[in-house]
């Protein structure tokens, strides 16, 4: 499929990805890793494939949203856990979209895990790892000059259009989407696409007939069988659509 395009200098770290530049200066090589973390870094492991699962089910979703009308980094899948992507500068405001209580939304405002929500909500959170990417709201990130007005209200809209893609495709799959994490970049011309991943690790995915959790809270709460759900999500993520 691809495109000699090679690693060159590691442009940046993350818990779960690497960042390459390439000889084009405008396309990222991401490689995804196996490493897991969770509590802000306290809890660290490798989920056996994970990478390979997280980079299968990110490089089948994108296309399918750069489809439905949202412009994504997305290139190509190069290999098992690396993909080809369009550089862009991210925006450190993490975008949370909520159909269904849970996590921090349960803890915080005391509704019970599960509570399914009236409409979709949208959370914004500064990503800083040092500051545990605390909440904060739209204003905030204007005037620190994280992204512009325009920016934010382009993103809701795109983090909503993701939402309205996402939520039928995965219940035509068996799984309920509870709630999901994006990042948004810019590319050099300001356009701003949806970066970073859709996999277990960013998302909240419960099986529509037991409600049994499929993603990164079975490692986040030690329930088990953690590589086991996220091969089970990649099944489900390719698998047509159920009748
Ligand atoms: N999430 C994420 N990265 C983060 C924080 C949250 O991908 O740094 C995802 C998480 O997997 C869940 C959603 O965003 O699908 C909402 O997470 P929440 O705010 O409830 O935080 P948590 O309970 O995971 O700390």
């Amino acid at each position: 499929m691809s495109t000699n395009i090679s690693r060159g200098e590691l442009k940046y770290e993350g818990k779960a990805k690497r960042v390459y530049a390439t000889s084009t200066p405008t396309e990222y090589i991401v490689e995804y890793k196996d490493d897991a973390t969770a509590f802000n870094g306290v809890k660290k492991a490798q989920i056996g494939g994970k990478g390979a699962i997280n980079n299968a089910i990110t490089a089948h979703l994108f296309p399918q949203l750069e489809q439905a009308g949202v412009p994504t980094h997305f290139i190509e899948r190069l290999s098992d856990t690396e993909q080809r992507v369009r550089a862009v500068t991210i925006i450190p405001v993490e975008v949370i979209v909520r159909n269904v209580a849970a996590g921090s939304f349960s803890k915080r405002l005391g509704i019970e895990e599960g509570t399914p929500l009236s409409r979709p909500v949208v959370e914004y959170c500064y990503k800083s790892d040092a500051l545990g990417d605390p909440l904060i709201n739209t204003d905030t990130a204007v005037a620190l000059g994280w992204a512009t007005p325009e920016q934010l209200s382009r993103i809701r809209e795109l983090a909503l259009n993701v939402q309205a893609f996402l939520v039928p495709y995965f219940l035509e799959r068996g799984v309920r989407l509870i709630d999901f994490k994006l990042e948004f970049g810019t590319l050099q011309d300001g356009t701003v696409v949806l970066a970073d991943e859709i996999s277990p690790d960013t998302c909240r995915f419960w099986d529509a007939e037991t409600n049994e959790k499929m993603d990164k809270d079975r490692f986040r709460r030690d329930l088990g069988g953690v590589e086991d759900a996220y091969a089970e999500m990649l099944r489900r993520v390719t698998a047509p659509a159920q009748g």
